[in-house]
C-alpha cells in the first residue's frame, strides 16, 4: 500500500477553506483507487477562477505530478485556450475523480465516492462558468443534458451553475476528424466569455 501523498493545498491560489478540503481529499481512502494512486490530483488554478474546467479523471502524467491536465490533453487545452485569448490565470482545472483509474477507464464507483469533494470544490471556488469536458463530466453536472456531441459548444444553465460543455480535449487526439469541431467549440467558449483575442489586445 502506498503512503498518502502530500497535501496539494500548497498550489498557487490556495486558501484556508481549500487547504482543509485539499488535505481531506489527499487523505481519502473511500474507494480502491485511493490505494493505487501515486498522487492524488486535486486542483490547478487560482482560488477564484472565472472558468472551471471539469475533466473525468487523472491520467498517467497527472498521477505522476499530482496536478490536473498536465499531460498531452492538458497541454493541448492550455495551448488552444491561449490562442483563443482566454486569460489562463482566470482558469481552473479539476476532475470528477481525484485518483487515476487503472488503464484510464472511467470508474463510476470512484466518481460516486468523489462526488462530495466535487460539490465542495464547486462551492468553494465559485466559478462564473463551469466547463464539463466530455460525456462523463457533462452527465455528472447536468444529468438531463443531451449527448456531449450535441451539447458541446453551447451554454446551458442548470440553475445551480452556468455550464459550457466541450468535447474532452483528448477526443481529437483519438479521432483527428474531431479537431475542427473541438477548436470551433472552444472558440465559441472564448466568445461566450467575451475573451476572444481581438477584444483583449
Ligand atoms: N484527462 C482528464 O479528464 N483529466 C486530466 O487531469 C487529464 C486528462
Amino acid at each position: 500500500m502506498r503512503r498518502p501523498s502530500p497535501t496539494p493545498g500548497s498550489l498557487p491560489g490556495s486558501n484556508g477553506a481549500r487547504s482543509a478540503l485539499d488535505a481531506e481529499i489527499a487523505a481519502c481512502r473511500r474507494c480502491p483507487l485511493g490505494y493505487q494512486r501515486t498522487q492524488v490530483v486535486v486542483y490547478r488554478g487560482p482560488s477564484s477562477p472565472r472558468v472551471l474546467f471539469v475533466g473525468e479523471a487523472p491520467g498517467a502524467e497527472e498521477d505522476r505530478q499530482g496536478v490536473p491536465f498536465v499531460g498531452r490533453a492538458g497541454k493541448r487545452l492550455d495551448r488552444a485556450l491561449g490562442e483563443t485569448g482566454v486569460q489562463l490565470p482566470s482558469v481552473g482545472y479539476l476532475n470528477l475523480i481525484k485518483c487515476r483509474p487503472p488503464n484510464n477507464r472511467f470508474d463510476r464507483a470512484a466518481a460516486a465516492a468523489c462526488r462530495p469533494f466535487l460539490d465542495q470544490q464547486l462551492a468553494t471556488l465559485r466559478p462564473e462558468v463551469v466547463v464539463p469536458l466530455g460525456a462523463h463530466a457533462l452527465k455528472a453536472l447536468d444529468p438531463s443534458a443531451p449527448a456531449i456531441t450535441v451539447a458541446s459548444g453551447h451554454p446551458r444553465s442548470t440553475g445551480a451553475a452556468e455550464l459550457f460543455p466541450l468535447l474532452h480535449p483528448a477526443a481529437p487526439l483519438h479521432d483527428p476528424r474531431l479537431r475542427n469541431r473541438w477548436l470551433d467549440d472552444l472558440g465559441a467558449l472564448a466568445r461566450f466569455l467575451g475573451a476572444a483575442r481581438r477584444e483583449t489586445v
